[in-house]
């Protein structure tokens, strides 16, 4: 097909030409004496992104679902309790994964498209005077509903009754492109992929563990090796790794948090809310609805459309991409065939989100939903324009 594909799925997202030139280098000498010059300075900067100074940063071959494993295997022990909750595909792989490991998770059922049900979590944390709860588990982005949960409430949770729990959050579709607060929200560990948010290609878990949570892998028993944290503590603080690094993506990786540190965490929190508000104004100008049950839940990164009673969502991903090389994301199980995803996170902007959503747009038709044409982009230009910040080109 002439031109290029449009990646609109909520991850991987677009590498921006920076970055891809970032990782296009020659291998590298992984113990070479000033490896660590390079290696040092980036895990002191990859702490900015996670808005930690006292917690420290993993960089493990793998993807998100790796750095779930070296989160629950470095911290707990078998049989410890875990408190979950399940409203989405990558909720319920997380306690999925646990209980495979022999955890034992009381993993609360919430409708799709609503989050973490804090009063919840209260109410089981409340009751919990011996404390066998050992881990908290919060998604903190369900990426298959696009659905945002309020980390800091479950902290207040835990507070207020005075549990010493600790708090993991998954940010996989989160970090680097919603606000995230690993100090002030005392998370003990948070986990996140290279190929969201930090713009690369997929390949790095990035882990990033407190102090507390360091303290508990000396007596957390679940069978660990490739992700041991000992191993990597032990090889990080020079500078190296334990085993082969995948040099390039660190490379990429430096050039990520440059990008990252460079515009301003706030300014690139602002920019994908603007760039899904658009979305969303897309969305109502359709008449279609939100798998987010309410604005509470809303996404900033992701955001999961119901299709019309009658049509197959996943004849609109597959339209799109075959009919306008457009890449859209697909409803997961208990979704599939009912809602469409459209990703917005990474290196976007408007221009772009206006192009998925013509795409999109035209695709509906298509299918035969009957938005009117031109609909949604005429009210996601509009936002646009109405929140222009920065720079004017126009005198
Ligand atoms: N958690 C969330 C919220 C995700 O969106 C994903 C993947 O999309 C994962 C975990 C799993 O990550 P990975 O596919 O990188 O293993």
């Amino acid at each position: 097909m002439p031109g290029y594909n449009h990646l609109f799925i909520p991850g991987p997202t677009n590498v921006p030409d920076s970055l891809r030139r970032a990782v296009d280098l020659p291998m590298e000498d992984m113990r070479a004496p000033d490896f660590p010059e390079f290696t040092l300075p980036l895990f002191e900067d990859l702490k900015k992104v996670f808005q930690t100074e006292t917690g420290q940063v993993f960089l493990f071959p793998g993807s998100g679902t790796g750095g779930w494993e070296a989160a629950i295997t470095n911290t707990l022990s078998p049989g410890d309790k875990v408190l979950a909750s399940r409203f989405g595909q990558f909720s319920n792989l997380w306690v999925d994964l646990c209980q495979r490991h022999g955890l034992e998770v009381e993993a609360i059922d919430v409708p799709w498209g609503e989050g973490v049900p804090v009063t919840r979590y209260a109410e089981a944390l409340a009751a919990d005077t011996e404390h066998r709860i050992k881990a908290v588990l919060v998604c903190h982005n369900e990426t298959a509903t696009g659905v945002t949960s309020d980390v800091a409430a479950v902290r207040a949770a835990l507070d207020s009754v005075g549990h010493p729990a600790m708090l993991y959050v998954d940010g996989v579709s989160s970090i680097a492109s919603i606000d995230f607060r690993m100090d002030e929200w005392g998370v003990d560990v948070a986990v996140s992929g290279s190929q969201k948010g930090f713009m690369l290609p997929t390949g790095l878990a990035i882990v990033c563990v407190s102090q507390k949570a360091l303290e508990a892998r000396k007596s957390a028993k679940l069978n660990r090796c490739y992700f041991d944290f000992e191993d990597m503590i032990r090889t990080n603080a020079s500078g190296y790794f334990p085993y082969t690094p995948a040099t390039t993506l660190l490379r990429g990786l430096r050039a990520s948090v440059d990008y990252l540190l460079g515009e301003g965490l706030d300014n690139v929190f602002a920019r994908h809310h603007r760039m899904a508000e658009g979305v969303r104004q897309a969305v109502n100008a359709w008449g279609l609805k939100l798998c987010a049950a309410t604005p509470h839940w809303y996404s900033d990164t992701v955001s999961a459309i119901y299709v019309p009673e009658g049509i197959d969502s996943a004849a609109v991903v597959r339209h799109a991409y075959y009919r306008y090389n457009l890449s859209l994301g697909a409803g997961l199980t208990k979704v599939a065939g009912k809602v469409f995803r459209i990703g917005h996170l990474g290196a976007i902007n408007e221009v772009m989100v206006l192009s998925a959503l013509a795409g999109t747009e035209m695709v509906l038709r298509d299918v035969g939903i009957p938005v009117e044409a031109g609909s949604g982009v005429a009210a996601a230009q509009e936002h646009f324009r109405a929140t222009a910040t920065g720079e004017q080109s126009i005198a």
